[in-house]
């Protein structure tokens, strides 16, 4: 698939989406309530909330954060640029709606390398007239796909602040690259850019190894970092007030939640 605005041939038929096994984007958005997944995903779904019911409350408290972080960007940090990398299936707001009730003129980049993403594309390139929003179907393992894609060149000025966004995404990529990933993306960006991050983890709920164990057995393997390893990704960047902390505890205004959230998040600048 070309980078860019979606044509009609970008959407495909349902037989590319592999119905028949569990799906990251499909499984988080059966979890929040959305409509588009599968039986194997909800099947999946059940399992890991059998498992650990806090999952939900970490899965809504991640998308409280992702609002936190848009909306601290874009009016503490005057970012005007993102490029949010494992965009997930579109729930309103998603991040370009946020970003640009405090500037309209915000550029978003959004990546994805599910094909599920890219049949909801159309709902990710709407927004306001004065900025612009563009999607690129790639894996983030293989970050040059990205920065040489014309979504992202023509999107995006490279001579100016960006903030990258991987939010909820690095838990599906193994230690030994996603250190390296998000360094290598973080190196292509200029002064003054930021990197935010979620991820999940295990020490508040010793339950999250078991959900992972499961996860692992539907194809899905996901990662669990103590805040230490969380932290080794902003190494060499400056981390904004209040550093990693449990995703509700991220400058959480009044809805502070209380529930045992099993995901770390954090906010840096680029020197
Ligand atoms: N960021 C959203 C969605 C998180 S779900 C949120 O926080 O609400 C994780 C998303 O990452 C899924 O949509 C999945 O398809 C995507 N993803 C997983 N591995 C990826 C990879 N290697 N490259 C790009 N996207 C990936």
């Amino acid at each position: 698939h070309a980078a860019g605005r979606p044509s009609s041939d970008d959407f495909l038929p349902i037989a590319i989406l592999h119905t028949e096994q569990a799906h990251s984007a499909r499984l988080y958005d059966y979890i929040l309530g959305g409509k588009d997944n599968y039986t194997a995903d909800r099947v999946a779904a059940h399992k890991l909330l059998r498992a650990w019911p806090g999952v939900k409350d970490s899965m809504l408290a991640n998308r409280a954060f992702m609002h936190r972080v848009a909306t601290f960007l874009a009016q503490e940090a005057g970012i005007r640029q993102f490029l949010d990398i494992g965009t997930g299936i579109p729930i309103s707001p998603n991040l370009h709606e946020v970003v640009q009730r405090t500037a309209p003129d915000a550029r978003i980049v959004y990546v994805d390398n599910d094909p599920i993403v890219l049949t909801h594309a159309r709902a990710l390139l709407t927004g306001a007239p004065q900025g612009r929003t563009a999607y690129v179907e790639a894996d983030m393992r293989r970050p040059e796909t990205i920065l040489t894609a014309p979504a992202f060149t023509d999107t995006l000025d490279l001579s100016e602040p960006i903030a990258l966004t991987v939010i909820a995404m690095v838990h599906l990529i193994a230690d030994e690259d996603a250190f390296p990933l998000v360094d290598r993306l973080v190196q292509a960006l200029p002064s003054g850019s930021y990197l935010a991050l979620s991820t999940s983890t295990a020490d508040t709920a010793p339950e999250m190894h078991e959900v992972a164990r499961l996860s692992r057995e539907e194809g899905i393997d996901l990662q669990l970092r103590s805040k230490e390893k969380v932290e080794e990704f902003f190494q060499g960047m400056e981390l904004v007030e209040p550093g990693v902390q449990l995703i509700n505890r991220w400058r959480p205004g009044t809805e502070v939640v209380e529930a045992d959230i099993a995901m770390y998040g954090g906010v840096a600048r680029k020197p």
